[in-house]
């Protein structure tokens, strides 16, 4: 499996897993833990979660799911803007770790821009660091102008988490290629788009068709799995709620797309030509 390695050198598998409305359903709870320890056993390291999440109800599951392995995993985890002022930052840190059951959280990032200065927020993930209650920091939905701007406040920023995927290419332009000079690892949301449309367009189905792994024939969300991870520096985050869904996206790391099958989904869904602002689910 592709590896991208963040500023401190630590390197992680290409593929991590998501986890937005896991732990919503009492009744697909026990399902969605498995999911994620099927992920952590098959070597997936990165999970990903946010207090927004079910107001804290994924991070309980995932606190849930990585019991008794918390070496297996490099957990991140994201404040809400709101709450991104240095005190707001420290108490909502704590409560976060609370409910995953930890004493740190690897990569903590502020969700997307808020009325906090760049600063103040800065200096909050800083003094946690000095504590010891996180590893690194990042941020999440920066487009370039407000990498820059957090560049001219620090450069210790690891990570910015936007969107990106066959649907939402806009990035392609600048963002990726700014984020990689400076040293900041791409991490890809929804990059399944969402289990929507994506997973039924023709040209997916095409290029599915001609790739196989060794569990049989490639899905669509393998190919726009594939189709995400081909790019250096980027770490996506599929969320699979299912054991099945779960390995049926590890075995999209087996698959490598042809410059045809690439020239045809280019077609279906073009590259940008110019600066789209950055999209944000
Ligand atoms: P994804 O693109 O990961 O899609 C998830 C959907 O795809 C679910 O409905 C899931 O269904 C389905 N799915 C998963 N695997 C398969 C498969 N192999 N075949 C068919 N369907 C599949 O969307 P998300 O929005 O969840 O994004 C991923 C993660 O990124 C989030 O969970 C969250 O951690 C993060 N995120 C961050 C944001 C930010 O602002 N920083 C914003 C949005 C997301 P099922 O659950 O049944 O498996």
């Amino acid at each position: 499996m592709k590896d991208v390695e963040l500023r401190s050198g630590v390197t992680l598998p290409a593929l991590g897993m998501g986890t937005w409305n896991l732990g919503d359903s009492a009744a697909r709870r026990e399902e969605e833990i498995l999911s994620l320890q099927r992920g952590l056993d098959a070597g997936l390291r990165v999970i990903d979660t946010a207090e927004m999440y079910g107001d804290g109800r994924s991070e309980s599951l995932v606190g849930e799911a990585i019991a008794g392995r918390r070496d297996d995993v490099f957990l991140v985890d994201k404040v809400l803007p709101s709450n991104a002022s240095f005190d707001g930052v420290q108490d909502r840190c704590r409560a976060a770790l609370r409910r995953l059951d930890t004493d740190r959280i690897d990569l903590y990032l502020l969700h997307w821009r808020g009325r906090y200065a760049l600063e103040e927020t800065v200096r909050g993930m800083e003094q946690l660091q000095a504590d010891g209650l996180i590893v690194d920091w990042g941020v999440s939905n920066f487009d370039v102008d407000d990498m820059e701007e957090l560049g001219r406040v620090t450069d210790t920023c690891s990570v910015n988490q936007i969107l990106y995927s066959l649907e939402y290419r806009g990035t392609e332009f600048d963002l990726l290629d700014a984020d990689q000079r400076s040293g900041v690892v791409t991490m890809a949301y929804s990059p399944l788009g969402q289990g929507g449309d994506l997973l039924t367009d023709e040209a997916l189905i095409d290029v599915a068709s001609r790739h196989e792994t060794t569990a049989g024939p490639a899905t669509t969300a393998q190919v726009a799995l594939a189709w995400v991870l081909r790019r250096p520096n980027v770490l996506a985050i599929p969320k699979a709620g299912s054991v099945r869904h779960m390995e049926e996206n590890i075995l999209a790391t087996q698959i490598t797309l042809s410059d045809e099958d690439l020239a045809l989904l280019d077609r279906a869904f073009p590259p940008p030509r110019r600066k789209t602002p950055l999209a944000m689910i």
